[in-house]
């Protein structure tokens, strides 16, 4: 229901349609196995989605692209299937450019045969630079036969194999430099997560993405903005090679504020240890944000609405963390947590003789949330950055019980006790304070860790070429102790709740035997920039 909800909001501001849609719609998702997804994938991943099941009765291909061995492990093919799931998206098919590499393999040796293709053993710098500058390689007039003969050289691995590269004799000096005869096979030793050692050389994704697309039957080629130079590469095969035609389209990828997306990037904070893992709740990972509370409407609904405008912004951290608020708001029980290092004993005069619980709803406007227990006592904590505000003989309210009158504070910095004396006739809506308690007798109060985490980044907009150590926050978790109310002894992993006046908080680790549970705050968009 949420999905739909998200879907036609979207899809009402959008207005856009899909090039020859009538003849069909079939849009792939094509991930590379060498990290968990973060929450630019999701941007592509639901696009494409949204094209293939939404506004088209058509056909939505999971691919992965998985041609380095380098990079590629199963592990990261199976957290991407499973957040694809989560996030309510389900490929109709799954495929493997792996699966293509004989196929890549003959349609290289045609590209090869009809002149099309060269080996090249020019040295790495060299290269570049005769590509930077449109010079010719000295290898490029190689005849058909001596391609070939290296190209099997390359099949093995052998000495002479490894140090030669393909290419596609596409252009010398294009203006645009992606036409500049790109490299289509290299040699990789290292085995392959899914093909072992049956290959030696793989091909490079811009001759893969082409082929596979065409013959897997990709109508539409959804691809960031940043690949627009590669285009015509892409339309070169397709024309040279005869293959079906495939519209590509354009979209702009999305980028955060502090944040880096890239896998490469994200890799190396996990690392070097300045995160916990994938799933860190400080990682822009989509396991990341859930972690920290993201919910999956909320996700969807955020992204669904930047649609599919071409303009690459930087979005800011305010609006994703405000969209999951009026997600979580509605339906989030409340709790009371206490400061645990600054708590603060209250005795009430004319208050019960011996403590009693009452049920109590845990949402204050949606019953359908349930009821929890609220116990009331003349013993009771409250904190001290509470009481420190108070004056003698001022009139307070007691949340969710009603008014007292402040009769004694006992100490300073830090005050030691207080009495109260309850004044349950008094007007709520008249006090000024409203204060956070809990009853110390006829509950078990549980222990819990909350846990608080600024952005691991200190700058705003970050360049492609930033190095993340020059811009690392030197701290970035922050934990704190409370006691709360006997009803968070049940709450259970990933829930999510409000402690009254603290915040939004997801349960990351439940009570249990008295170990403190732990919980992390829930950024609702509001915080002061840190
Ligand atoms: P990374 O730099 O994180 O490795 P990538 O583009 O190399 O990203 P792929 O696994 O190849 O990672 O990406 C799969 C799909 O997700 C591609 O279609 C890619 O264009 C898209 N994508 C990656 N990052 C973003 C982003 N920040 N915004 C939108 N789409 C993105
Ligand atoms: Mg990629
Ligand atoms: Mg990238």
């Amino acid at each position: 229901k949420a999905k739909k909800a998200a879907l036609s909001k979207a899809g009402a501001s959008y207005n856009i349609a899909l090039q020859d849609a009538d003849q069909g719609v079939v849009t792939r998702f094509p991930p590379e196995p060498s990290g968990y997804l973060h929450i630019g994938h999701a941007k592509a991943a639901l696009l494409n989605d949204y094209f293939a099941h939404d506004l088209y009765k058509g056909t939505l291909l999971l691919r992965f692209d998985d041609t380095n061995p380098s990079k590629e492990k199963q592990e990261f093919e199976d957290s991407i299937i499973e957040d694809l799931a989560l996030m309510g998206i389900k490929p109709d098919r799954t495929s493997y450019t792996s699966d293509y590499l004989q196929v890549l393999y003959e349609h290289t040796i045609r590209l090869i045969t009809e002149g099309h293709a060269y080996a090249d053993d020019t040295e790495q710098e060299k290269m570049r630079d005769e590509r930077w500058k449109g010079i010719a390689s000295e290898r490029r007039e190689r005849t058909v036969e001596e391609n070939l003969r290296i190209f099997e050289e390359m099949k093995v691995a052998s000495e002479e194999g490894q140090k030669n590269c393909i290419r596609a004799k596409m252009s010398v000096d294009n203006p645009n430099k992606a036409m500049r005869d790109p490299v289509i096979y290299r040699c990789n030793l290292l085995p392959h997560h899914r093909t072992g050692t049956t290959w030696k050389m793989y091909p490079t994704y811009d001759l893969a993405v082409p082929i596979v697309d065409a013959l897997e039957g990709v109508t539409h080629a959804l691809r960031t903005t940043e690949y627009a130079d590669r285009n015509d590469q892409y339309q070169w095969f397709i024309d040279i090679l005869g293959l079906r035609q495939v519209h590509i389209w354009d979209f702009a990828r999305m980028n955060f504020i502090r944040t880096f997306l890239s896998k490469r990037k994200l890799t190396k904070l996990i690392d070097t240890g300045k995160v916990w893992g994938w799933d860190d709740p400080r990682m822009p990972t989509i396991r990341g944000v859930r972690r920290r509370g993201m919910t999956i409407p909320a996700l969807r609904d955020f992204i669904l609405k930047q649609g599919p405008s071409r303009n690459i912004v930087n979005m800011d951290w305010t609006n994703f963390w405000a969209t999951n608020k009026k997600v979580i708001d509605a339906v989030a029980p409340r709790f009371t947590a206490i400061d645990k290092e600054n708590t603060v004993r209250a005795t009430i005069i004319g208050g019960p003789d011996k403590p009693y619980t009452e049920e109590k709803p845990k949402h204050n406007k949606n019953p359908e949330v349930g009821t929890k227990k609220v116990t009331f006592s003349s013993e009771l904590i409250l904190e001290q950055a509470d009481v420190k505000l108070m004056k003698e003989g001022e009139e307070i309210t007691l949340m969710a019980w009603g008014n007292a009158i402040v009769r004694k504070i006992v100490g300073s910095d830090p005050i030691t006790s207080v009495e109260l004396e309850l004044h349950l006739e008094g007007d709520v809506k008249k006090t000024e304070k409203k204060v956070t308690w809990a009853s110390f007798e006829g509950q078990t109060l549980i222990p819990v860790e909350l846990v608080d985490f600024d952005y691991l980044i200190t700058k705003d907009k970050l360049e492609e070429d930033d190095e993340m150590e020059k811009f690392l926050t030197p701290v970035t978790e922050f934990r704190s102790a409370a006691l709360c109310d006997q009803n968070v002894q049940d709450l259970k992993v990933d829930d999510i709740i409000q402690f009254e006046r603290k915040g939004y908080y997801r349960v990351d680790k439940a009570y249990k035997d008295g170990e403190p549970a732990v919980l992390f705050n829930i950024p609702t968009g509001k915080e002061a920039k840190k």
